[in-house]
């Protein structure tokens, strides 16, 4: 522990927002720490979820609020599982999230150290080598009740161990033969402190020491000595390392090298309803084909959710929303969403676009006239100024904006009745054009020139305002409504739904023939879209709805 007083310019605490930053206060005052540095470790096997999202938001936030620094350390301990593709896609998602590291570092390049470190554990008499079988291993381990027994090894001589050490190193023994095990406690009431496995054997080629190795340090062992390396004060992890505190603690300790070691801190992990959180069941969606992709605009990844139209700012805010805790809970989905729309609202301009178009003719309309009806970007936001789209005597509105036989209160159009077509004029329904199969060919309609603008000089009311979009210059576009990826099943269990891509074509008005991938707009009415990444061509406009306008949610 340094005695030393703080200089100038070092961290202070600040006002804590979370238990985190109570425990970061602490120390900042009693001089424990003169900086927050954190770091956020990503084990290269896969992409980044909506989990490390929280983990990436609270590393990154919690340093720069302190005026600290925070590492993207790449935790590849694990040969095999490993893989470069993994790492520029984290990189990638990092940025994007809108955060920078201070240093990248590579767990990897510290395993000469930590190689070193196992010595000097050795030599202290804090490690041995055991020759248990794994099976054995688990055996002598003891349960919750019960104390473990010791190891026949246990007792080798300081020479010994160094011997074999060297050995396994060296490669004379195959994977499992042997382990390194730290010599802890084995009736300590916390399994992870009875003589941890800290050294394996695994003749794997990793993807950045190549064929060096052929022991690896494990989690326990490493991921202490990977902090205090950089220097890293408080290291924030997911609850379920609260356990292994202790050893983490004794890991930095019994080696010793460092004079001012950092602290663990857990946290809950976030879950989130109909949300998968495992990079490994991610991996199995896509490896199994169910999604389209890492980034299918489906999965709960961070590519995935780019691709969908989320935008950082919402996923941040959302990170902040739920808080730091530390007892898990299922947050909402659509808790999310609500951050997803909020952030959208103020931000994107808005577009008239039909589904399930109905055609409208207005029969007392001139033939071969077209007009220019000014139309606001943004309702929420004026400043956003306004757009023109083209109305003339053949339109197209939405499947659900006309019904043949209104339900009660239904305000928009029907038989008779007259309705506002946005901006533009009122119209009145007279009559319904069937096809020979007896579906809705056209509508008949006239409408009442003294009303452009969309209001009625005589004071004439009418209850509901329809969008529409003009038939000779509206835009083809494919649209793709999505549902939850996983549902649940009788049993409770989330299983993927293969019916959760909804794609239908749609009118849109012509400005939406430009749209460039990854433009979001609100389509009127309808959503939030996002024209795709992967399949917005020149040609074919493809739309994935980001989130719908209304939600059943309500802020807390
Ligand atoms: P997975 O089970 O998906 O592989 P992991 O925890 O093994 O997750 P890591 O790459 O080791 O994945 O995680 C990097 C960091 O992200 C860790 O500090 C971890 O605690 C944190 N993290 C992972 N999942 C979540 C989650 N659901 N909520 C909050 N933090 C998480
Ligand atoms: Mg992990």
């Amino acid at each position: 522990m340094s005695t030393e007083p703080r200089k100038n310019g070092e961290a202070a605490p600040v006002e804590a927002a979370n238990f985190i930053e109570e425990f970061i206060n602490e120390d900042l005052a009693n001089g424990v720490y003169d900086e927050v540095y954190t770091r956020f470790p990503p084990e290269p096997n896969g992409y980044l979820h909506i989990g490390h999202a929280k983990a990436i938001c609270l590393d990154f936030e919690t340093a720069m609020k302190y005026g600290g620094k925070c590492n993207l350390r790449y935790d590849d301990t694990n040969p095999g599982k490993e893989d470069t593709e993994y790492v520029d896609a984290i990189e990638e998602d990092v940025k994007w999230l809108g955060f920078q590291w201070a240093k990248r570092c590579w767990a990897s390049d510290y395993f000469d150290e930590m190689y070193d470190c196992a010595v000097m554990l050795i030599k202290k008499g804090k490690a041995y080598v055991d020759d248990l079988t794994a099976e054995e291993m688990k055996e002598y381990r003891g349960t919750l009740t019960e104390p473990g027994k010791e190891s026949p090894y246990r007792n080798r001589t300081v020479d010994e161990n160094l011997d074999l050490f060297r050995r396994m190193k060296d490669g004379e023994f195959a994977d499992g033969e042997k382990v390194l095990r730290a010599k802890v406690d084995m009736a300590s009431p916390n399994m992870n402190m009875r003589d941890p496995v800290i050294y394996r054997i695994s003749h794997a080629t990793h993807h950045n020491t190549g064929d060096k190795w052929c022991i690896y340090p494990m989690y326990d062992f490493a991921h202490p000595i990977e902090d205090a390396i950089e220097g890293v004060t408080f290291s924030l992890c997911t609850l379920e390392f609260e356990a292994h505190r202790p050893i983490y603690d004794w890991v930095l300790r019994e080696v010793g090298k460092w004079e001012n070691p950092p602290r663990q801190i857990e946290f809950a992990r976030l879950e989130l309803t109909n949300t998968i959180t495992s990079k490994r069941k991610l991996k199995a969606l896509v490896d199994d084909g169910i999604v389209d992709g890492w980034d299918d605009p489906r999965m709960p990844t961070v590519a995935g959710m780019r691709r969908r139209g989320y935008t950082p700012e919402a996923i941040r805010q959302f990170c902040r929303d739920i808080g730091i805790s530390k007892s898990n809970s299922l947050v909402d989905f659509a808790e999310l969403e609500h951050c997803v729309r909020d952030d959208l609202q103020n931000k994107v301009e808005s577009r008239h676009v039909v589904e399930n178009p109905i055609k409208v003719v207005i029969t007392n309309y001139p033939e071969g006239k077209t007009e220019m009806i000014p139309v606001e970007n943004n309702r929420n936001v004026p400043e956003m100024g306004e757009r023109e789209v083209p109305f003339g005597r053949e339109l197209y509105i939405d499947g659900e904006d006309f019904m043949e036989v209104p339900v009660k209160k239904y305000f928009r159009l029907y038989p008779g009745n007259e309705v506002r077509f946005k901006g533009a004029y009122f119209l009145t329904c007279n009559e319904v054009v069937k096809n020979e199969d007896g579906s809705i060919k056209e509508l008949l309609c006239t409408y009442d020139p003294e009303t452009k603008g969309g209001d009625s000089p005589d004071g004439r009311k009418v209850k509901g305002t329809i969008h529409f979009v003009e038939a000779s210059t509206a835009v083809k576009i494919k649209v793709r409504n999505y549902t939850n990826l996983l549902v649940e099943d009788e049993n409770g269990e989330l299983v993927p739904d293969e019916d959760s891509v909804h794609e239908t074509y749609a009118y849109a008005e012509p400005s939406l023939g430009d749209a460039k991938p990854g433009e979001r707009f609100q389509f009127f009415r309808h959503g939030y879209y996002i024209a795709d990444s992967k399949y917005t061509t020149e040609d074919e406009k493809v739309f994935n709805r980001i989130v719908s306008l209304k939600t059943s949610w309500k802020k807390k």
